[in-house]
């Protein structure tokens, strides 16, 4: 006789697995909660594999390096830099002490 209860269902290859050999992968969902996929050894390998690699991936775009522009407010004469990266397309300043930015001059 066949016990049913020692065995589980890969949630991604639908195999039976003994309980032994299951595997739990955390899965965070869209709401910040914790759900865990039983999954059988090969796609758990698969799955982890797959996380590690979109890891390295993600980490690429941020190598952009920072271009500082040297801005100098003459309505209350505080200097500060700007990372042109972050300044985006609309290019509008102003002073992050009095909050102007008709008196800002470039000091590149
Ligand atoms: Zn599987
Ligand atoms: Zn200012």
């Amino acid at each position: 006789m066949m016990d049913f209860h020692k065995t589980k269902a890969c949630q991604n290859c639908t195999i039976s697995v003994p309980l032994e050999k299951v595997h739990l992968y955390p899965l965070t969902l869209n709401g910040g909660q914790i759900s865990n996929l039983i999954l059988c050894e090969k796609c758990y390998l698969e799955k982890k594999s797959i996380q590690q690699q979109s890891k390295i991936q993600d980490e690429k775009p941020k190598k952009t390096k920072p271009i500082y522009m040297h801005y100098f407010c003459e309505q209350c004469k505080y200097r500060f830099r700007i990372d042109e990266n972050k300044l985006g397309v609309s290019k509008s300043l102003s002073c992050p002490y009095c909050g102007k930015g008709d008196k800002l001059s470039c000091a590149k």
